[in-house]
């Protein structure tokens, strides 16, 4: 099972000081800053997926500059990703898709498909998946596309016909990349349908988009229909599709591959669930930045919360995080700051049990990846991009763990 990591310029700084939060930046972030890959003692993912949409406006989530632009269209792809390092053991892969959740709410895409294809020989990708038009429903008891909303049937028809144009094309053209062809649809016998047609075009290798917002026991359901009408021979991809907990019934179903970004989210957009562990997720300790916090700053401005002693509780956290890192305190003092901080920045909230087990169990002293090595405490702490995405690059190292033992105990004896 292939894990693509999607890139979204998630790189951390590695001249940031945890204990001065100072930090020594020279030019450019991505040319400075580190990927999790480069991060970490080993690449947490087997690749990289770039979307269209994050280097053409157009699709609304633009993340790279005109100049990131203009060097990830003159190097290609691993070169930009800087995917080829010495130490590592096998060869990172490349794949491109268009991030059609980007462009959702537009009638059609904005790209044509030559512009995709263009995109992708210009970056050099392994993988490149035909343009696409998400479906944003679910009827699981639909069975004929006929009666399905006629804003479904438009999308699942774009869809399919620019990946019959994508296919003919990179025919025409020899491409380098191996076409994915991607598959949009609002219940199992739509996607099924869907990979059907994409088999008869000639594709071996399908993606399945719109997937996101379904549970897992509907994703399975959608597997299993595909399941019937696929060629042991086709792979399938399942788009920003996180889901261990399925790995055994992805596999048997012909999944191959998924990327998502969600174990990195998760550690600063989650609730509670930051901090992942091969057995359980622990919650980040939050200490905001008295001049960062939205809510913090609104209340001050307000007058209803004192400056200085805003500042005073901030600090003190901080210290009393650092020094139970070292074990020079005490964790119920620790929490007691805690949550004074606490009942000032977010209204009586009380994350006190949480955080007590976050820090009791410290687990960072048991992880083997470099971040928990380096930051120690500092990982558990919400608190600024640095640390924050330093914890996601620490739960990437966890699933790409948890991916590494499922190999070894499916690999054939
Ligand atoms: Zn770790």
């Amino acid at each position: 099972m292939k894990f693509f990591f999607p890139d979204a310029h998630d790189l951390v700084d590695p001249s940031f000081n945890f204990d001065t939060e100072q930090r020594q930046f020279n030019g450019s972030r991505q040319l400075a800053q580190l990927y999790a890959h480069e991060r970490l003692d080993r690449p947490p993912y087997d690749g990289m997926l770039i979307s269209k949409a994050m280097v053409d406006g157009r699709g609304k989530s633009l993340r790279y500059s005109f100049t990131q632009v203009q060097k990830l269209k003159r190097l290609g792809a691993r070169e930009f990703l800087r995917l080829d390092r010495p130490h590592f053991t096998r060869r990172m892969e490349t794949m491109g898709d268009c991030g059609s959740f980007s462009y959702l709410t537009e009638p059609t895409p904005p790209f044509s498909v030559d512009e995709v294809i263009e995109f992708y020989l210009d970056a050099q990708f392994d993988y490149g998946i035909s343009l696409d038009h998400v479906i944003l429903g679910y009827d699981e008891k639909s069975k004929s596309i006929s009666e399905a909303p006629e804003e479904w049937r438009g999308r699942f028809e774009i869809t399919l016909q620019c990946a019959k144009e994508f296919f003919s094309k990179c025919q025409t053209r020899k491409v380098p990349f191996c076409p994915v062809g991607a598959a949009q649809g609002w219940s199992p016998q739509s996607y099924a349908v869907a990979v059907s047609e994409l088999q008869k075009m000639g594709y071996h290798y399908i993606a399945l988009g719109g997937m996101v917002p379904l549970k897992s026991r509907e994703i399975l359901a959608c597997l299993e229909a595909v399941n019937e009408v696929r060629n042991p021979r086709t792979k399938l991809h399942l788009l920003g599709i996180n889901r261990l907990e399925a790995l055994d019934e992805f596999a048997r179903m012909g999944v191959h591959s998924f990327d998502s970004t969600s174990a990195l989210k998760k550690a600063f957009m989650d609730d509670k669930d930051n901090y992942h562990t091969k057995s359980r997720a622990y919650t980040a300790v939050r200490v905001p930045q008295v001049g960062e916090n939205a809510a913090l700053k609104k209340k001050i401005l307000a007058g209803t919360v004192d400056h200085a002693r805003a500042r005073f509780l901030e600090k003190t956290c901080m210290d009393g995080l650092k020094a139970l890192g070292q074990n020079n305190i005490g964790l119920t003092e620790v929490l007691g700051r805690l949550r004074e901080y606490d009942i000032l920045w977010r209204d009586g909230r009380d994350e006190t049990e949480r955080y007590r087990e976050t820090l009791q169990d410290a687990p960072w002293r048991k992880c083997s990846c470099s971040i928990c090595r380096d930051l120690g405490v500092h990982v558990v702490i919400f608190r600024g991009a640095d640390r924050n995405r330093s914890r996601g690059f620490h739960n990437l190292h966890v699933l790409s763990e948890n991916l590494r033992e499922w190999t070894a105990r499916n690999q054939p004896t």
